[in-house]
């Protein structure tokens, strides 16, 4: 039976709350909108995801140094990087409804609409015609020529009304269009505004203009302002990195789709700092660097494709990002930008400091260029979930809800189970718990029948379970069972160590990164 995806989605929203991954933040007051909680299970396995990270970026590479900077920096840092003036989403309300959208999500949802349109025209001819051909018929059919020229034109207006800051003109399209509120269902709408995506809070006692600062919107802006004291401290040659993973806090206006979009969130960014002019090698050498990364995941290359940014930042000369098909669609997981000298300079004219390097080799001195990568520690999670949950219904119709996760960011490795609660099966279960607590995360467990406890392990998605039996007393073998096969070996007590180093620690994972 194959779900919807909405439903399917729903499932795994429920399962992260059933199993201990993740909550709505003060549930017990009814939650905060986009701001979540991760649980004993989430806790370890986002820890996990941000681990083989960081060892992927610092540890493998010799070049790559990892900091961590404050959430709080000075609030001219987000004057130099651009964030206070224009780091902003257009919004509307809607005066019935009292509702409040991104102008710029309405517009793309409504495109989406009447591509949805041609997609159905499509479909039906194909369905008509043998030798059919899509891009002809794209080309030529009076109605699909209507539809496309509408949208092109709805693109255009919206882009030249954004890049001239004329808002009255986004509302105008949006009145043009039609758009009514998907819960009142009218289309009485306010002006459109902008509106300012950094939250901001006052340092110290007194309260005025001067002592307001920011939470960070993204960690990158705590690289670049250190830039100078990493590279000189460490003595860093280019082309080098800084890593650093953290907090970044958004104030979304839409913020929906569970943790895909956060008010407060995690990032895992890395600034690559190049000589000028080999910036495009750099940029091709990370975006299929970071791609090898996520498919080393195992979740299935098909869920993964490139986005190649038309529409550039004025920073920067290129940009794409990595999407992966999530149940709602193939949306952007990770971004990959070639930022030029942007943040450098820009930090070296509000602070009046030299943001330069200089080079042996080349005998001058130049303010680098950077090559950015960065990725949502929340997305990750939630792109590692929606593929490893799975409803299977095995042999005889009983079903079992399974997380196949990768085995080395399971949050528990294996579980520890005597088959019987007597005949010193529990004691011998324990002391193999303590064998192996020193390397892996393993739990004990006594409770109810093995098959229950199998179907526990499965849900949490702990890849192993070892049981001791009576046999176990005489030879100092036990089962060791797979998740996703259900297969069980009979292996030695004093190999269990050995596999599980092999089969579930990071190193088995970064191995297949070099
Ligand atoms: P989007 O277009 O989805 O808002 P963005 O282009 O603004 O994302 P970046 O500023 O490039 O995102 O941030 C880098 C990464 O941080 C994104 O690829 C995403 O994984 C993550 N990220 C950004 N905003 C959020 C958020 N509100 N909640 C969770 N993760 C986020």
């Amino acid at each position: 039976m194959s779900l919807k995806p909405e439903d399917f989605f729903k499932n795994v929203i429920s399962h992260c709350k059933e199993y201990g991954y993740i909550f709505q933040s003060s549930e017990i007051y009814d939650g905060l909108s986009a701001v979540y909680d991760y649980g004993q299970n989430g806790a370890e396995l986002k820890k996990n995801i941000r681990e083989y990270w960081w060892k992927a970026m610092v540890q493998l590479h010799e070049n790559i140094v990892g900091i961590d900077a404050s959430i709080f920096m000075h609030p001219t840092t987000w004057k130099a990087s651009g964030h206070v003036d224009a780091f902003n989403d257009p919004l509307i309300d809607n005066k019935d409804s009292k509702k409040r959208y991104r102008a710029d999500v309405l517009i793309e949802d409504h495109v989406a609409k009447i591509e949805d349109k041609i997609n159905k025209e499509v479909e039906k001819a194909k369905k008509r015609f043998e030798n059919f051909d899509e891009a002809m018929f794209r080309s030529t059919n009076a109605r699909v020529v209507e539809y496309q020229n509408k949208i092109n034109d709805i693109n255009t207006r919206f882009k030249t009304a954004m890049n001239a800051s004329d808002l009255d003109a986004v509302k105008q399209l949006i009145l043009d269009c039609e758009i009514v509120c998907p819960i009142s269902g009218t289309r009485n709408w306010t002006d459109v505004r902008q509106f300012n995506l950094m939250f901001a809070t006052q340092l110290g006692s007194v309260s005025d203009e001067s002592s307001t600062i920011y939470l960070r919107p993204e960690t990158a802006q705590g690289i670049f302002v250190n830039y100078s004291n990493v590279q000189k401290t460490g003595r860093m040659k280019i082309p080098f990195g800084i890593a650093q993973t953290g907090k970044a806090f958004r104030n979304e206006i839409v913020a929906r789709q569970f943790i895909f979009r956060m008010r407060e969130f995690e990032q895992m960014e890395m600034q690559f700092f190049v000589k000028p002019g080999t910036e495009m090698e750099w940029y091709e050498y990370w975006k299929k660097a970071r791609l090898n990364w996520h498919l080393s995941l195992g979740l299935g290359e098909t869920h993964y494709r490139y986005h190649d940014h038309i529409k550039l930042a004025h920073y920067a000369n290129a940009a794409c990002d990595i999407e992966f098909e999530f149940p709602f669609g193939f949306k952007e997981l990770e971004g990959i930008h070639s930022r030029t000298d942007f943040d450098l300079k820009q930090h070296e004219e509000f602070s009046g400091k030299k943001l330069q390097y200089f080079d042996n080799e080349e005998n001058r001195s130049y303010v680098p260029y950077v090559v950015e990568t960065s990725v949502g520690l929340d997305r990750l999670f939630l792109s590692i979930m929606s593929s490893a949950y799975k409803e299977e219904t095995l042999e005889g119709g009983e079903t079992r809800s399974v997380l196949s996760l990768p085995p080395a960011l399971a949050p528990i490795k294996a579980g520890v189970f005597p088959l019987i609660k007597r005949d010193g099966l529990p004691e011998l279960a324990e002391q193999i718990v303590n064998a192996l607590k020193l390397d892996h995360m393993v739990i004990y467990d006594e409770k109810d029948a093995v098959g229950k406890r199998y179907r526990r392990q499965d849900a949490i998605g702990t890849p192993y379970c070892i049981t001791v039996d009576h046999q176990s007393l005489e030879d100092q073998t036990v089962t060791l069972r797979e998740r996703d096969s259900m297969q069980q070996e009979r292996v030695k007590i004093a190999d269990l160590n050995r596999i599980l180093d092999e089969k579930v620690s990071l190193k088995s994972l970064l191995k297949t990164l070099i």
